[in-house]
């Protein structure tokens, strides 16, 4: 088949490429200039596992190219696919500008009948108003699915690849064969349903994971105070096949691109029906605070952070991805700063794009974990990166000034602290030493 990816972020550059390395013909859009000439000579603007192989691969066998040409892209292609940023408004709701912007531009290049699927999240009812507005810019006929998009940065190739369901929303039938002739190689799993229920469908599933989160971290500060281990109570409760294991890790709570901005924007959905999700608000009030809880523990241990300096360990908001839009760690060390101490901070991947948002004369962004720890008064483990999990404890102990560890991520087991002398702090597990 025939694509056009319009976008090339996280979202559309991997289905893109995914979409190619099945077989079909791609061609990738971005009106970023320069991420397009990036990828054009190979080199891959986000780090995601595996991508840069397949992209080489694909562009190879000539079914993969990038372009800044929508026009031409849309032209070429008998399906479109909407892979563009709906970030939030300071309101909370979802940005649609950029998509509206995108369907219209689509619209003006049509030159045939093209199914549209849009894989950005957007609010329920939105694909109706693309549906419209191409419509109003085009006397070609068009038909409109909203595919939603489920991958994970990290293991975003992994996913597309192996989805655990595809949900085709549509009313045209052309477009429920045609994507699900699309997606046949990668799940037999095909979900069909209405637009808005498809729409709908996301935000729910990113709406309940988070609420596993938030819930796992109140029982994780109310373990703290009872003498009970979070991360045992987790293992009995994931056994319910009920509940089941996974996002019942207790740590700093959730961040990234998407969970924050698609919580915020449920609410909005809901308020404007005249409904008040008092569920999914607390979700969000939960995850705001727990973040607080590395200041709070550094605090207890170290008194007044002023004049201090911290290590940082971790900057993008989860492992295995460079991508640093609503990562815990800007706000924990924007509090480091105001409480006047210093901060020395190392990331594998993602130090480069975190420093683009947060620059201070006391924050030195470090080379390797053991410049970031050497001397400091503690360490706060932010992010568990497989890099961290290879030092000990007790290395982390001979780098720093004093033997104070924060583990936000609950990255070391009990047994690898007790023979230590560290000061030992994690989430929801009773403090060691
Ligand atoms: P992103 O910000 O990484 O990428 C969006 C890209 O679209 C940018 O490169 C931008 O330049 C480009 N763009 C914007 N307008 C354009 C236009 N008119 N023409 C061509 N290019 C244009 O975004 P993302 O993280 O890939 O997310 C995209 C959508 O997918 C969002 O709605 C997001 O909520 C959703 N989503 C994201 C993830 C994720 O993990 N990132 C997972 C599931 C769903």
């Amino acid at each position: 088949m025939k694509l056009a990816v319009i976008g090339t972020g996280y979202v559309g550059l991997v289905s893109g490429v995914c979409f190619s390395d099945i077989g079909n013909d791609v061609t990738c859009v971005d009106k970023m200039s320069q991420k397009i000439e990036m990828l054009q000579q190979g080199e891959v603007p986000i780090y995601e596992p595996e991508l840069k192989e397949l992209i080489k691969k694909n562009a190879e066998a000539g079914r993969l190219r990038f372009t800044t040409d929508l026009t031409s892209a849309v032209g070429n292609a008998d399906i479109v696919i909407l892979a563009v940023g709906t970030p939030s408004m300071p309101s909370g709701e979802a940005n649609l500008s950029y998509i509206m912007e995108a369907a219209k531009e689509v619209a003006l290049a049509m030159n045939g009948h093209k199914i549209i699927m849009t894989k950005s999240t957007v609010p329920v009812g939105t694909n109706e108003k693309i549906g419209s507005l191409i419509r109003g810019n085009t006397a070609y006929p068009v038909s409109v699915a909203s595919v939603p998009e489920f991958l994970r940065e990290g293991s975003a190739v992994r996913d597309t690849m192996n989805p655990d369901r595809i949900v085709i929303g549509s009313d045209c039938e052309d477009a429920r064969q045609a994507l699900a002739e699309l997606h046949k190689t990668l799940t037999d799993n095909i979900l069909f349903t209405d637009v808005r229920s498809a729409e709908m469908i996301k935000y729910a599933s990113n709406a309940f994971l988070a609420t596993k989160i938030s819930f796992i971290n109140e029982i994780a500060n109310i373990c703290e105070k009872v003498g009970a281990d979070v991360t045992q109570v987790a293992v009995g409760m994931g056994h319910d096949n009920r509940i089941g294991s996974s996002f019942l890790k207790a740590g700093i709570g959730y961040g990234g691109s998407c969970f924050p901005k698609d919580t915020e924007a449920l609410i909005q959905i809901a308020g404007h029906v005249d409904y008040e999700f008092k569920l999914l608000k607390s979700v969000v009030e939960v995850n705001r605070d727990q973040r607080f809880n590395v200041i709070r523990k550094l605090e207890s241990i170290l008194d007044t952070l002023n004049g201090k300096t911290i290590a940082i360990w971790g900057l993008a908001f989860k492992p295995e991805t460079d991508d640093v839009r609503d990562a815990p760690a800007f706000e924990i060390i924007t509090s480091l700063l105001q409480r006047g101490a210093s901060v020395k901070a190392y990331d594998p991947i993602a130090t480069s794009n975190f420093m683009q948002k947060l620059n201070s004369p006391r924050i030195e962004y470090c080379d390797s974990a053991e410049e970031a720890a050497l001397r400091a008064d503690a360490l706060c483990v932010l992010t568990e990166w497989k890099e961290f999990q290879k030092i000990s404890p007790a290395t982390i102990q001979s780098w720093l000034k004093s033997p104070n560890l924060i583990d936000g991520r609950n990255m070391y087991k009990e047994e690898e602290v007790a023979n230590t002398g560290l000061i030992y702090y994690s989430v929801g597990r009773p403090n060691m030493n």
